[in-house]
């Protein structure tokens, strides 16, 4: 978790075209190498965003779908696990309507 190297916030945000800024105390710096891994981990996700929907809609099984985030994208467990339920809240409309709804609701809960 990337943090405030001044004041410890978490709230900390990217601010184009190289910095990060820390809403809470204004301090700003540079996204340096040492940083950059969790940008590099949301551009593999958003890469391979469409295949973990997929996924998703055909079996809307946390567990599964938190493994192939950790094969595609390199995340940790929690971390995976957390970009899984992400994946089945933004498919949830479409799972309601293939009913499978309540499954997927299950899933989030227990994952
Ligand atoms: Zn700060």
């Amino acid at each position: 978790m990337l943090t405030c190297p001044k004041c410890g916030s978490r709230d900390v945000m990217v601010a184009p075209p190289n910095n990060y800024v820390c809403p809470h105390c204004g301090h700003t710096w540079e996204i340096g190498s040492v940083d950059s891994g969790w940008i590099e981990e949301e551009a593999r996700m958003y890469k391979a965003w469409g295949e973990l929907v997929d996924a998703a809609l055909q079996v809307p099984d946390c567990e599964a779908l938190a493994r192939r985030v950790a094969e595609l994208v390199g995340a940790d467990e929690r971390r995976a696990r957390q970009i899984a339920r992400r994946v089945l809240r933004e498919v949830m409309e479409e799972l309601r309507l293939r009913g499978m709804q309540e499954r997927a609701l299950r899933e989030i809960e227990r994952c």
